[in-house]
């Protein structure tokens, strides 16, 4: 017996993709999503059923906000059980943080949450958009053994199929534009589609979702450079109010052998704010105990982020602190996986 077609709900939240060019002013802007299928007609092929969501007005992805993604979880869990998964088209811009925030959000997620977008407008001759869509919905839309192939929150773009909070944006103009420096590809896209199931997080029967709607803006990112200074560090650690910090460091984990800068991490970890220490670089693992310049950070009470990306440590910051966890717990939870964000 031919099994249940798969139905997927389609999220357009605005970004490049869903925008054409004026045939008169050649300006770009925003079309509505039912004009969808006369520019990809072959959406009609899909093997799955769909229905769709539109903000409306469509939004620029630097205007995202965690109102926005608290938005999109409540889309997503009032349409959890009508629908097998889901696609959001969104700015290629924040994606990455929009990809973390929901995979935190997104509690006991047992089905596909594939954010995509485009370089090029989806009314562009040479658009990325066409390929990026498609493949997202067969795979939002692909069942083995009779549940999600892909149960989490990915990144699909130009071939690749990515863990969402562990890509990061990396180019401007190429339309390789997705990496994900220290996970895996959870596909690759050509004829066929590979799926890589070691690196993809297991389907649980019996996972419920219940999405967690809260996040604290109480954060920051302070990012050390050469030449920074006791004032500079001093104005962001005493934000009134602040509660977490991405410390982003040197290599695996350093950061200048100043007096002023450990004196003023300690006042701020005594205050009790967490200080995450993740690596500037795009590959590899925060290890402070590595080299002197790292060993102080970890004496001054700063935690290792080990290998997750800045979007991700700053989403999962937003999130534990959202939930009404103390520091403590914060700092222990934030080196646990949530959601595979970290190599533990
Ligand atoms: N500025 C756009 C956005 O992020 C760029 C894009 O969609 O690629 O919304």
């Amino acid at each position: 017996m031919p099994s249940k077609k798969s139905n997927v709900l389609l999220i357009y939240t605005g970004g490049t993709i869903g925008m054409i060019t004026d045939k008169y002013s050649g300006a770009l802007h925003n079309f509505q999503l039912d004009q969808l299928m006369r520019y990809i007609p072959e959406m009609k092929q899909a093997n799955c059923t769909m229905d769709s969501y539109t903000f409306s007005p469509p939004i620029d992805s630097s205007d995202m906000e965690p109102k926005i993604w608290v938005r999109l979880a409540k889309i997503i869990a009032d349409n959890y059980d009508k629908h097998d998964g889901f696609v959001i088209l969104h700015g290629t811009d924040t994606m990455a943080y929009t990809a973390s925030a929901l995979s935190f959000m997104l509690s006991g997620l047992n089905k596909p949450v594939i954010l995509t977008g485009s370089q090029l407008p989806i009314g562009a001759l040479r658009t990325d958009g066409k390929e990026n869509l498609l493949t997202s919905i067969e795979i939002a839309a692909t069942k083995i053994d009779g549940h999600a192939a892909v149960p989490e929150v990915c990144i699909f773009f130009e071939h690749k199929l990515l863990r969402g909070n562990r890509t990061i944006k990396l180019q401007a103009e190429n339309f390789n534009a997705f990496r994900s420096y220290n996970h895996p590809r959870l596909a690759d896209c050509g004829i066929d589609i590979n799926y890589n199931f070691e690196s993809i997080l297991p389907y649980k029967k019996g996972k419920v979702l219940v999405p967690q709607t809260t996040m604290c803006q109480d954060v920051v990112i302070l990012k050390l450079f050469t030449g920074i200074q006791e004032h500079v560090v001093n104005a962001i650690l005493n934000i009134p109010h602040l509660k977490g910090v991405v410390l982003e460091s040197f290599g695996s984990g350093n950061a200048p052998q100043k007096a002023w800068l450990i004196e003023a991490v300690r006042k701020a970890t005594l205050k009790g704010i967490v200080i995450i220490n993740i690596t500037q670089c795009l590959q590899g693992s925060v290890q402070m105990e590595r080299y002197a310049t790292g060993l102080h950070l970890s004496q001054a009470g700063v935690v290792s982020g080990a290998d997750m990306t800045t979007e991700s440590a700053i989403t999962k910051l937003m999130f534990l602190f959202g939930q009404g966890l103390q520091a403590d717990e914060v700092r222990t939870k934030m080196v646990e996986s949530i959601a595979g964000e970290i190599s533990c």
